[in-house]
């Protein structure tokens, strides 16, 4: 039996990047998988090539900073699969620029996609899984929750807010059955991060291999992301609740 067995994850951004690796992974280990992820995205491919390795996966595509679409996912999610008890709040976009250009219809929408996800997601989730007799939560934070990065002035408040996030709500549901953690990554080897790294070096700040390596050794693997969400997702971490767990290879510790 997989470490996920008989559980039911919904995991946002699960057609790209981390969330991909989790998609695989988490249904390897034998959850049944709600991938939401843009209409856009790859979600019905990546949910079709998990099916034809044996596992169970839907896509349900919402935008996940749109509440109507966000609880149209979730029912599809719970109509196929039942009650979700492993939701991976893992949806998330990049904004790299000078704080004094930086337009206020581009602050609300990173706000928005980052962090009105969370609580779209988890509100809409939470009834279901309360019901099931509780679940694990996890939310996608950064090591930007702590470092901050020059030019990212506007992501890295989302982050700091999708850090207190997950351990608030952990405080909050602690008494029945439900863990919230978050997963705080160092720059990885996605999308995301390979056009964090041109936008900055675009502002001057030093993205060389070389600076790279003196913080961290190498970009993160989505993998390594992947096998950290699923440990937090896991009965493993069945006392382990409001925390934050670094994939950055010392890069907070430095
Ligand atoms: P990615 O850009 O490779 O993939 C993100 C996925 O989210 C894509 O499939 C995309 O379609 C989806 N997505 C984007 N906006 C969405 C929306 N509004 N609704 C639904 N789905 C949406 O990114 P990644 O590297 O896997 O990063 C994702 C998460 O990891 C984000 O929360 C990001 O802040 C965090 N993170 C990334 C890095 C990094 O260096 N890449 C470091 C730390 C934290």
């Amino acid at each position: 039996a997989g470490r996920l067995s008989g559980k039911v994850a919904l995991i946002s951004g699960g057609a790209g990047g981390c969330g991909l690796a989790a998609s695989e992974l988490f249904a390897r280990e034998g959850a049944k998988v709600g991938i939401v992820d843009l209409p856009r995205s790859k979600g019905e491919e990546v949910a079709a090539a998990i099916r034809a390795n044996g596992g169970e996966a839907i896509f349900a595509p919402a935008d996940v900073s749109v509440s109507a679409e966000v609880s149209s996912a979730v029912k599809a999610v719970e109509a196929a699969f039942g009650a979700i008890t492993v939701l991976f709040n893992h949806a998330g976009i990049l904004a790299v620029g000078p704080f004094l250009e930086t337009e206020e219809d581009e602050w609300d929408r990173l706000m928005a996609v980052n962090v009105r996800s969370m609580f779209l997601m988890t509100k809409a989730v939470l009834p279901g899984m309360l019901a099931a007799g509780g679940g694990s939560i996890v939310c996608t934070s950064s090591i930007s929750a702590v470092a901050a990065t020059p030019m990212e002035v506007l992501y890295d408040t989302t982050k700091g807010a999708c850090h207190m996030f997950a351990r608030a709500i952990a405080v909050e549901f602690r008494d029945r059955g439900i863990r919230c953690n978050a997963v705080c990554p160092g720059f990885i080897a996605t999308d995301h991060g390979k056009r964090e790294l041109v936008g900055l070096s675009k502002y001057g700040v030093d993205v060389s291999e070389a600076a790279i390596a003196a913080q961290q050794g190498r970009m993160c693997d989505p993998k390594e992301v992947a096998n950290a969400a699923l440990f937090l997702a896991s009965d493993e971490a069945s006392f382990v609740n409001g925390t934050h767990l670094f994939v950055d290879n010392c890069f907070t510790a430095v």
